[in-house]
């Protein structure tokens, strides 16, 4: 099975499990949108209005400007994959709580694990407090951090919400600086592991 086949797999599964939460009050799962073998995927909060009306994650202001980031860095919305942290629309966009976020994760684990992304991006708290608990985005935001994920090495970059770019200017101004950050980041990524495959090729050529 190809990423695509298994992600859409998994999407019939999450839309089948009555057990969810926020299901009964959301009229679309909204589970991922994009590229199934992203280099990246970029991770919210939770559906909004016009995301439970669409069944597709941030199309509404908070997704315009999530936009206007990509483009700023030449990326284009289906190069990437785009998830949140619950699938269905938390009532009036009050704050995902704790045991929901808990009720998606094996769905989120699993799609991070298909994915198998070279960088993680968080927006807001929410996805943030997946990776990295205890720490605040106004102290990190910008800052990659490796981590250990499952086993495989990750990159994780927390950030701002876009919804939070929308109220203030001064965040706004930090998240394009935040994403201009991206395509280095990559960079350096592919070189490192580029050095290890040489490096590798070099020991084996020695024995
Ligand atoms: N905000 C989010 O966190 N996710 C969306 O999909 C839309 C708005």
């Amino acid at each position: 099975m190809n990423n695509s086949e298994s992600l859409e797999e998994l999407k019939k599964k999450a839309a089948a499990d009555d057990s969810l939460p926020l299901k009964k009050g959301a009229t679309n799962l909204v589970f991922g949108v994009g590229n199934p073998n992203a280099e990246i995927i970029f991770i919210g909060e939770g559906p909004g209005y016009w995301e439970d009306i669409k069944g597709e994650p941030f199309v509404g202001n908070a997704g315009a400007l999530l936009n206007q980031l990509l483009s700023l860095i030449k990326v284009e919305r289906r190069d990437v994959y785009i998830t949140n942290v619950v699938m269905y629309r938390p009532p009036n966009n009050r704050d995902p709580e704790p045991a929901e976020i808990k009720a998606f994760e094996p769905y989120l684990n699993k799609m991070i694990e298909i994915i198998n992304p070279k960088i993680i991006v968080t927006l807001g708290r929410f996805s943030m407090a997946k990776f990295l608990p205890n720490v605040f985005v106004s102290g990190v935001h910008g800052q990659p951090q490796e981590l250990d994920w499952e086993g495989k090495s990750i990159t994780v970059i927390p950030m701002y919400h876009p919804a939070a770019g929308l109220r203030s200017l001064e965040i706004k101004e930090k998240l394009k600086i935040d994403f201009q950050k991206i395509p280095e980041i990559l960079k350096g990524i592919k070189l490192r592991k580029d050095v290890r495959i040489n490096k590798e090729a070099d020991q084996k050529k020695l024995f």
